[in-house]
């Protein structure tokens, strides 16, 4: 038998995939399951883009690009951040990836060293403590609660630093709560990190993704010094349901996206040629379609949020932004049949799966297990039929 790397070490297999597993089994024997675990838009990728790549096809552009893309996608990501953020890179400082995904996994490789910490504030996305782990640093992270909008108060923030503390990860608006920092509060926390000579690392990938008229901020553009000691992440999955075609990017200081290029150019090169220019078509093109998938996004977060707080035991809060509703179901916990009784989220989402045939993903992952995330990127009627399910299966605890 061979003997695994010592890098795995504490590194979990995701409940999520378990769930998502199961519920393709279900389905795959007959029966009739309600997933509200998408991590995707359920929407089509636009066909503007869909022809660009096409034509990239076409016009033979199959080959090798550069390891850290073409420099039309380079100068649209420019051009993004110029139109949206207020931020100015050179091509020397964007990193085109095989998705916002890949873009992090390198940014990770390049700066961590064995012992270093990157405060990370709970709930997170799954991926960030895995793959700090992954290059040999520390995971520290910071809880925050409901009471807080589920975001880290700079002091909270002052207090996890230690000198071994590299950086720290904003991810707003947030997978999976929902939570959106505004300017005012990044900015404070950018202070702390300057302060600190902590690397800010900002994923944005959620940024067009927001309700309310509220319009998120990238921290990197609370000062030119937070430019300059930030890297963004972020992509064209969630913005332009573009999830399957896998590019992402990162845009920071120059030394780092260099180390980065490098990891990436012995690993696994150039993102697709073809979907870089498709990404290129997304965000130079027509960009109509998102302003039509959040208006749809709102309506079905609205629907979702109402739906949930009239189930007894179950509460949500109204999220600003992605298409996530984190739910507080620790009111159900203790409720339980004869032989049988909901103790954690992973209990309660395997039990609604097996027993309403709805498949969503518990909380304790993202580190707070009193709640569960269910996805808003599905249709009304999914999400209608979902809830209901879930009221009449839950109705019959004791
Ligand atoms: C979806 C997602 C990403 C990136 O997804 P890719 O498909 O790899 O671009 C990054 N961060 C968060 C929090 C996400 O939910």
């Amino acid at each position: 038998m061979i003997k695994l790397s010592s890098r795995l070490n504490g590194l979990e297999e995701s409940i999520t995939l378990a769930i998502t597993a199961k519920a393709n089994a279900l389905r795959a024997s007959g029966k009739n399951v309600i997933g509200l675990g998408a991590g995707e838009p359920d929407f089509d990728t636009p066909e503007n883009i869909k022809e660009a790549a096409i034509k990239a096809i076409r016009d033979g552009k199959t080959k090798y690009t550069p390891v850290s893309g073409i420099a039309e996608l380079k100068d649209a990501i420019i051009a993004k951040f110029k139109r949206d953020n207020n931020l100015a890179y050179t091509r020397e400082q964007v990193l085109v990836s095989s998705g916002g995904k890949h873009s992090i996994f390198n940014l990770f490789q390049a700066i961590i060293n064995p012992g270093d910490e990157v405060v990370i504030p709970a709930p997170y996305w799954v991926s960030y403590p895995a793959m700090v782990m992954l290059a040999g640093g520390r995971p520290v992270i910071v809880k925050t609660d409901e009471g807080a909008g589920f975001k880290m108060k700079p002091e909270e923030f002052a207090a996890a630093i230690t000198p071994q503390t590299k950086a720290v990860v904003i991810n707003s608006p947030s997978n999976p709560t929902g939570a959106a920092y505004t300017a005012s509060e990044l900015k404070d926390i950018a202070s702390v990190a300057l302060d600190k000579g902590v690397l800010i690392i900002s994923d944005e990938i959620y940024e067009m993704l927001a309700y309310d008229g509220f319009k998120p901020v990238s921290i990197a553009s609370t000062s030119d010094k937070a430019a300059r000691n930030t890297v963004v992440l972020n992509g064209v999955s969630k913005a332009y349901a573009m999830t399957g075609w896998r590019i992402g990017y990162a845009a920071g200081p120059p030394a780092i996206i260099q180390a980065m290029t490098n990891i990436q150019s012995q690993s696994t090169s150039n993102p697709a040629s073809i979907s870089q220019w498709a990404a290129v078509e997304a965000l130079n093109g027509t960009q109509g379609f998102i302003p039509m998938m959040v208006k749809e996004f709102a309506s079905r977060r609205d629907a979702m949020v109402t739906g949930l707080n009239a189930i007894n035991g179950i509460s949500a809060k109204t999220p600003l932004g992605a298409f996530y509703v984190f739910a507080n179901v620790s009111g159900v916990y203790g409720r339980g049949l004869p032989g049988m009784r909901l103790t954690d989220s992973s209990d309660l989402a395997v039990w609604l799966l097996d027993e309403a045939g709805v498949a969503l993903v518990p909380g304790a992952p993202f580190g707070d297990d009193n709640y569960i995330r269910l996805s808003y990127a599905t249709s009304m009627d999914n999400i209608n039929e979902g809830i209901r399910r879930m009221g009449e299966a839950l109705a019959r605890l004791k």
